[in-house]
C-alpha cells in the first residue's frame, strides 16, 4: 500500500505550524487510539499512520527532508539516526503507542475519553510522581464542631538528602532507551478474544524514563527514602465522618526527584457519650420526672458550648423534642450552625418513699384527666414530636 501524504494524513496544510500539527495529531490519535477502538484494525492502521506522520513532521529536519524528497527523504540520511529507523521505515503499533505516550505524557483514560484539553504535560512528571497516601484520622465530636489542628506522624518516602533526590551519586542520568523516556511501555497481546493492549511501567527505568548512572548508596538509586514525618493538618469546623482533606504534595516523594503525591486524610468522627449527630443537628436525650413533665421546669443540659438551660413546658409528653437553635454543629463551608434537639422522656420512678406513695395515691384520687383512649392517636402524636 502506498503511503499517503503526511499532511493529508493529519489533515493540515503544508504551512501548518508545530502547534497545529500537534493539535491535529492529538485529535486523530485520540480518535483512533486502540484503547478506544478495541479490535478495530482499520482504526489501528489509522492510528499508526497519524503517529508516523506526526513523528516525521514534528521534527524540523525530517520535515524539511520530507518536503523536498517525499517519503524517501524522511527515512534516509540525516534524520535517521535519532530514531534508529532503517530504510523500511514503518511504525508498528508499539512504536505508535510509545510515541503517543511520549508526546502526551503518561495519560489516563480521562485524557483519552474526556478529551481533557490539548497539549502535552511534562513528559515524565506523572510517570515518576510519588504515590498518594491515604490515612484515617479519628477526632472527637467537639473537635469536629470547633475545628482542630492535628499533627500526624507518618512514615513515608521523602527525597534522599544524600543525592538530592536524583538517585545518583554524581547526578548523572540518561534517557531510558527501552521506553524512550516515556516511563511506560505498551505491550500488545493477541489471543482468541482479539487484541489486548496492556500498559506497564517500563522495567528498565522503573517508570521514571531515566536511567541513573552511579547509583546513590543511601537510597539504592531510588532518590527517596522512607522516613517519619510530622504533618500538621487543619481540620475545619463542621466536618463529619466520610469527609476527606487532600493535602497536595504531602504524599510520597516520587523516585528520582519525581513530584510528590498527595496525602488524603479521611475524617472519622468518634461517637459521643452525650450527643447523637444528625447532619449538623445534635440529639440529646433528656429524662424528666412526672412532676417536671406535668408542671413544667427549667432544666440544665450539656451543649457543645457548656451547660445551658432549657424550658420544659407544662404538659410535656415523652418523645417531645425541644429545639435549641444554633447550638448544633457549624455548617461546613457556610455560616450558621445546626440546632441541638432535646428529646424528652418522662421517667417513671422505680422505688418510692412512703411519703411519695401517699402523694401518688392522693393524686390518683383527684386526677381529672385520664390518658387518651385511642392508642393510635397517641402514637401519631409521638411520631410528630419525633420528626419536629
Ligand atoms: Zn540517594
Ligand atoms: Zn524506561
Amino acid at each position: 500500500m502506498a503511503k499517503r501524504d503526511f499532511y493529508e494524513v493529519l489533515g493540515v496544510g503544508r504551512n501548518a505550524t508545530e502547534d497545529e500539527l500537534k493539535k491535529a495529531y492529538r485529535k486523530l490519535a485520540v480518535k483512533y487510539h486502540p484503547d478506544k477502538n478495541p479490535g478495530d484494525t482499520e482504526a489501528e492502521s489509522r492510528f499508526k499512520e497519524v503517529s508516523e506522520a506526526y513523528e516525521v513532521l514534528k521534527n524540523p529536519e525530517k520535515r524539511a527532508q520530507y518536503d523536498r524528497f517525499g517519503h524517501a527523504g524522511a527515512f534516509s540520511g540525516a534524520g535517521q539516526s535519532s530514531g534508529g529507523y532503517g530504510g523500511g521505515y514503518s511504525f508498528d503499533l508499539n512504536d505508535a503507542l510509545n510515541a503517543f505516550m511520549r508526546d502526551f505524557g503518561g495519560f489516563g483514560f480521562d485524557d483519552l475519553f474526556g478529551g481533557g484539553g490539548g497539549g502535552g504535560r511534562g513528559r515524565q512528571r506523572r510517570a515518576n510522581r510519588g504515590e498518594d497516601l491515604q490515612i484515617r484520622l479519628t477526632i472527637s465530636l467537639a473537635e469536629a464542631a470547633a475545628g482542630a489542628e492535628k499533627t500526624l506522624k507518618i512514615n513515608l518516602f521523602q527525597s534522599c538528602r544524600d543525592c538530592g533526590g536524583s538517585g545518583s551519586r554524581t547526578g548523572k542520568t540518561t534517557t531510558c532507551p527501552d521506553c524512550n523516556g516515556a516511563g511506560q511501555v505498551r505491550r500488545i497481546q493477541r489471543s482468541i478474544l482479539g487484541q489486548m493492549v496492556t500498559v506497564g511501567a517500563c522495567e528498565r527505568c522503573g517508570g521514571s524514563g531515566e536511567i541513573t548512572g552511579d547509583p546513590c548508596p543511601s537510597c539504592s538509586g531510588e532518590g527517596r527514602r522512607k522516613q517519619d514525618q510530622k504533618i500538621k493538618v487543619k481540620i475545619p469546623a463542621g466536618v463529619s465522618t466520610g469527609n476527606y482533606l487532600t493535602l497536595r504534595g504531602q504524599g510520597n516523594a516520587g523516585p528520582r526527584s519525581g513530584q510528590r503525591g498527595d496525602l488524603i486524610v479521611l475524617i472519622e468522627v468518634a461517637e459521643d457519650d452525650n450527643f447523637e449527630r444528625h447532619g449538623d443537628d445534635l440529639l440529646f436525650d433528656l429524662p424528666i420526672s412526672f412532676s417536671q413533665a406535668a408542671l413544667g421546669a427549667q432544666v440544665e443540659v450539656p451543649t457543645l458550648d457548656g451547660k445551658a438551660r432549657v424550658t420544659i413546658p407544662p404538659g410535656t409528653q415523652t418523645g417531645k423534642i425541644l429545639r435549641m437553635r444554633g447550638k448544633g454543629i457549624p455548617h461546613l463551608n457556610s455560616s450558621g450552625r445546626g440546632d441541638q434537639l432535646v428529646r424528652v422522656t418522662v421517667w417513671t420512678p422505680t422505688s418510692l418513699s412512703t411519703r411519695e406513695k401517699e402523694l401518688y395515691a392522693e393524686l390518683g384520687e383527684v386526677e381529672s384527666q385520664s390518658p387518651p383512649a385511642s392508642g393510635r392517636g397517641f402514637w401519631k402524636r409521638m411520631r410528630e414530636a419525633f420528626s419536629a
